[in-house]
């Protein structure tokens, strides 16, 4: 199986993911905005059994803003490495931690909110899909 390295800023903390994600796309919403202050989040979605901390796990720090996101950086460096979402079952790797996977995204969520248009001909949903809670409703681009 695949497998792709992934470290903090400072490189203390070393993670790795196995397989396949079982998402990959981009994020609109204003947490992830503040979070990572960029203007969108390239995710990857992955079953918490396909992400091992193989070193530094003591320097990982957690926020929960919300049940939902439980968001997990470095407290050397601050370097953000992934988000838990316990109510989906996955953990969002963040596509910049893992610069070996090839990014391939599929779908835009939080467009709502979005404050970067990107007209790539990707789904875009309002907010989630109705799988994971969402209204499943699509916008245009
Ligand atoms: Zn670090
Ligand atoms: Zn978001």
């Amino acid at each position: 199986m695949t497998t792709h390295k992934g470290a903090c800023f400072c490189g203390i903390v070393q993670i790795q993911v196995v397989g396949k994600p079982e998402a990959m796309g981009y994020c609109h919403c204003a947490s992830c905005r503040s979070w990572s202050a960029g203007p969108v989040n390239a995710f990857s979605l992955w079953k918490p059994d396909a992400v091992r901390v193989v070193s530094g796990a003591e320097n990982i720090a957690t926020f929960r803003k919300t049940d939902k996101s439980e968001r997990q950086y470095c407290s050397k460096c601050g370097g953000h490495l992934m988000t838990n979402h316990p109510p989906f079952g996955l953990i969002d790797v963040y596509a910049a931690t893992i610069p070996t996977l090839k990014f391939t995204p599929g779908v835009h969520v939080n467009y709502a909110e979005t404050v970067l248009p990107m007209r790539d001909g990707l789904p875009k949903l309002k907010d989630f899909p109705a799988e994971l809670g969402g209204s499943g409703e699509q916008m245009r681009e």
